[in-house]
Order: structure tokens, then sequence, then C-alpha cells
């Protein structure tokens, strides 16, 4: 009879001890996915920067970049486990679009679930170089307002709990796009039909909006690679139509620019195109101001 009483309570350890671990590995399971947060992720730093505004106060809503900050334009980049493993619980990614970003096919052959925003989908006026589409669009202010209507569209559809607060962001942050807006209007109403050689594809798109016409070198954001010949035309060139303005990214190397500024006298002028700086929401409206007073000086 003792012997009896033994095995059932052996029995009943084993059943504690089954049940436990069931328990106990369904709590670290649900520990594992955090929490019901909708979670955005975005490509690179100019979309972060408008995702950034559009999130502002939204809730159970995480916002984060793929890539690193700093990491500049994402020509030919290729993608990290790190940056694999920040998709891996997305409900959303917030991208570019206009093939700048060539890495999603490998994104979405991992996870087919995520949803994809596209903020260039109501982009008009794409600017073709060399066959191919130019896609920093961002440079331009109307663009990069179209890049935010489309992005508040995108999160009010996939996560429509916050869609009161992110048409109030929406409608926050245009209006103080467009006061920067009408601001180059009416300060750089001189630059309309002004030439300027555009050693970087960046600024395409920021000049067309202020009329200059922009003879735009197709460099990948490395002007150092032009050869011999295509500097001996463009020196000419400038000569005979005389171009007087180069425009740069501040975070280029100048050689180009200073061989051509010294052949030729012109102005080397060092703009920003917003590709990396800082996270504060405000950064692209400060950067863009920054550049307003550059061209002021053309
Ligand atoms: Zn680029």
């Amino acid at each position: 009879m003792k012997k009896k009483w033994n095995i059932l309570l052996i029995l009943a350890v084993i059943l504690v001890l089954v049940v436990s671990i069931v328990i106990y590995k369904n709590i670290t399971k649900e520990n594992t996915k955090e929490d019901n947060n909708f979670k955005i992720v975005t490509t690179f730093y100019p979309i972060y920067i408008m995702a950034e505004n559009i999130t502002q106060g939204a809730k159970n809503v995480d916002l984060i970049n793929m890539t690193d900050i700093n990491v500049g334009c994402l020509h030919d980049y290729n993608l990290s486990t790190t940056d694999m493993k920040k998709i891996e619980n997305a409900d959303l990614i917030i991208q570019n679009g206009l093939g700048l970003e060539n890495f999603m096919d490998k994104i979405l052959n991992t996870y087919s679930d995520i949803k994809i925003v596209d903020s260039s989908s109501n982009i008009t006026n794409k600017v073709e170089e060399n066959g191919e589409i130019n896609n920093h669009i961002w440079t331009s202010i109307s663009n990069y307002i179209a890049q935010v209507e489309e992005i508040a569209n995108g999160l009010t559809e996939s996560n429509p709990e916050n869609a009161n607060i992110y048409e109030q962001n929406k409608n926050n942050y245009i209006e103080k796009l467009e006061n920067l807006q009408s601001k180059y209007e009416t300060e750089l109403s001189n630059l309309k039909g002004k030439k300027a050689i555009c050693l970087n594809e960046a600024f395409t798109y920021l000049t067309k909006e202020v009329g200059m016409e922009s003879i735009s070198v197709q460099t990948n954001h490395d002007e150092s690679s032009l050869s011999a010949e295509k500097m001996k035309n463009l020196i000419s060139q400038m000569k005979n139509e005389n171009i007087d303005v180069i425009i740069v990214d501040s975070d280029d190397n100048l050689q180009t620019a200073q061989t051509l500024s010294k052949e030729t006298e012109a102005k080397i002028l060092k703009l920003k195109s917003g590709l990396t700086g800082e996270t504060n929401k405000d950064a692209y409206i400060q950067l863009m101001n920054e550049n307003l007073e550059i061209l002021k000086t053309i």
C-alpha cells in the first residue's frame, strides 16, 4: 500500500514538473515577443526623419531606422545581419523607392508578411539621367512633401488606431515645409535659369526646384572618378557657357570641384544632401535653411 502511494507521489511530482515547464516556456515565448507595439522600420536617414515627424506621440508604436544613421546613400548597399535582425519583428517598412533600396526583394523573400510603404509612389516630376531615374527625390521640398503624405497615408492604413495623430502630425509638418518652400521661392527667385555644374547627383531635384539649369555629372557621390577627358570637356563647357557655380555635397571630396574652380574661377557651393545628420525631427528643415543661405550667395 505504501509503495502504491510512493508511485502516485512520484507521478504527481512529474506532472507538476511537466506543467511548470510548459507554463515557463509559454511565458518566455511571450517575453521574446516583447510587446504588441506596431513596429515601423525606415530604410535610411531621410526617411527616418519623415517618419519621426509623422509618428510623434503615436501610441504603442516603435520606430527604428534599419541602417546606421551615418551610412549615407544606399547605392549598392548590402544588408547586414544587424539590419535583417531589426526587420525580424517589423510590421511595416518605409522605403524611399525608385530603386534606391535594391535589397527589398531579399527582405520580402525572408519576411513575406511585412507591409511596405513606398514614399515615392506619388512623385510625378522624376528626372532621368544617363538612362536611370535619379532617386534622390527628397532634396526638392515639393517631392519631400509628397513623400511625407504617402508615408502618413501608409501609416494610417496599416495602423488606424493612430489615424488622428498621423493626420495632425502630417498637417503640422507640411505647414512647416510649405513655409520653407515659400522662403525658397521668394528668396531665390533670382536663380531662375542660372546654370551650374552639379557634381553630386543628390542635388538635381533641389536645383531644378529653384529653377536652376544644372548640368549634372553622374558620379555616384564620388566625383574624384571623373576622367581627364571628361574634366577637359567640362572646363570648356563652363568657359563657353559662362558657368560660374559648382555644386558639391559638403561631405564630398573637393578635388574635382577645386580643379574645375581653378581653371574657370567658378565658385564652389557646398550644400547638404540630407543623407546623414542629426536625428531631431526638424533636421531636414534646418539643413534646407542652411542650403537656402548658401544658395543666396550665388
Ligand atoms: Zn545616392
